[in-house]
């Protein structure tokens, strides 16, 4: 029987970070998942990094601020598995000059003409360049967020916790962080419904040079260390029969438009911002990302949903009750709803639920399970 006193259960970027963010505060942690290091989103992430421009509210405030940490965090970790060379924001109906007006984030503007100077294969596109962007090796880093930790690749059904310690198979433990994106959580968490998003990349080589990153709805990558440019989006629906992840996405029957649609449609709408001369597809790359109404990641102490209600009732009918109060699993965690930024929120976030979890330091309310918990609990569905 091996003992730890943490299981991350999970291998993506939320779990990888968690998992680094422990170690590093001196604790054993142990890794699974069930299709290995960065095997869901995570590795198919094209992983950019950007920041949010708009007038200034809470989210893109945190975006931001999560951006400012985990870029220098990633240069820091491995400096040559990221790229840093700014992102161009392609103008489009929802992201116009109006739009940056009291926005606190440097850009400069760039017209068609001033791109072409740049590179002649620039299309007659304009944007605000930001210099604070980066593109990053997914997997390396999720490697070596976890060295240190022991890794398992397991498929974990269910736990039993009994005298402080979980049991999982052969492994004990006294907590465990549930990072598992979009897979069905290991325990209810009817406060937190996660839908899945889905979406492509393909890495690709050409002979063009491409200066810094390019998004409008899709992203075009700078040439990265690898000699790959990697082109993503998120867009892909299912069919309205299955929405439940039962398996990997590069397997999943359930899509609108078939592969070759969606391989064409991304590699239209990059050639519509840049001509990629000589272009080779090297790998295509599928995943589904996590996503909460409010946008918003989660992390902290998972509440045990119905046996708090059952405690105090009268939640439903606007009673506060203090959170403290509030019935919780035993040493059980979550990190997750990362959505598109996963790579932007990976280390902010671990870096506060670590904190959390060994100091007691606050966790911020909207990134919270109390907010959601209360949220849910107000609004009188569930009984
Ligand atoms: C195509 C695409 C492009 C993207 N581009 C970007 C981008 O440019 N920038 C950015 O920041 N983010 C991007 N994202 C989003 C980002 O990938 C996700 O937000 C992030 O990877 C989520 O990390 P995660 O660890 O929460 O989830 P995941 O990476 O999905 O990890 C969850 C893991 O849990 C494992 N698991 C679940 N349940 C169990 C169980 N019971 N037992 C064992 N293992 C289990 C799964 O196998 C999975 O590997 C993109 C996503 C996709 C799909």
């Amino acid at each position: 029987m091996k003992i730890y006193d943490f299981l991350i259960i999970g291998a993506g970027s939320a779990g990888c970070n968690i998992a680094h963010f422990l170690h590093q505060e001196g604790k054993t942690v142990a890794v699974v998942d069930r299709e290995g290091i960065a095997g869901g989103a995570s590795g198919a992430a094209g992983a950019f990094l950007s920041p949010l421009a708009g007038k200034q509210n809470l989210y893109n405030t945190c975006v931001n601020e999560a951006l400012k940490f985990s870029l220098d965090f990633y240069q820091k970790l491995i400096p040559d598995a990221i790229d840093k060379k700014g992102v161009l924001r392609v103008i489009n109906a929802h992201f116009k000059e109006e739009k940056l007006k009291d926005n606190n984030i440097k850009y400069d503007y760039l017209d068609a003409k001033k791109l072409q100077k740049i590179s002649k294969n620039f299309r007659e596109i304009d944007g605000y360049f930001y210099k604070n962007a980066a593109v990053l090796e997914p997997m390396k880093f999720c490697k070596k967020l976890i060295e240190g930790c022991d890794y398992y690749t397991k498929d974990v059904k269910e736990f039993t916790f009994e005298n402080d310690f979980y049991t999982i198979e052969d492994i004990k433990v006294k907590n465990i962080i549930l990072a598992q994106g979009v897979s069905n959580p290991l325990v209810a968490l009817p406060y937190m419904q996660i839908s899945p998003i889905f979406g492509l990349r393909i890495d690709v080589k050409t002979t063009t040079a491409v200066p810094f990153n390019i998004h409008k709805s899709i992203s075009v990558s700078t040439n990265k260390q690898d000699g790959t440019i990697s082109l993503g989006a998120t867009h892909e629906r299912h069919d309205t029969a299955k929405t439940n992840c039962s398996t990997t996405c590069d397997k999943c029957q359930f899509y609108i438009n078939t592969e070759e649609v969606q391989i064409k449609t991304l590699l239209n709408q990059a050639d519509a911002l840049m001509k990629l001369e000589d272009l080779e597809i090297v790998k295509i790359y599928k995943g589904a990302r996590a996503t909460i109404k409010s946008y918003f990641p989660v992390i902290g102490k998972i509440i045990d949903y119905e046996k708090s209600m059952k405690k105090y009732p009268s939640i439903k009918n606007g009673t506060k009750i203090s959170a403290d109060t509030l019935e919780y699993y035993p040493n059980l965690y979550v990190i997750n709803a990362l959505g598109s930024r996963g790579f932007v929120f990976g280390p902010y976030l671990a870096k506060i639920l670590s904190e959390n979890i060994i100091r007691d330091t606050p966790i911020p309310k909207e990134l919270s399970t109390q907010k959601l918990f209360y949220k849910l609990a107000r609004t009188k569905l569930i009984d």
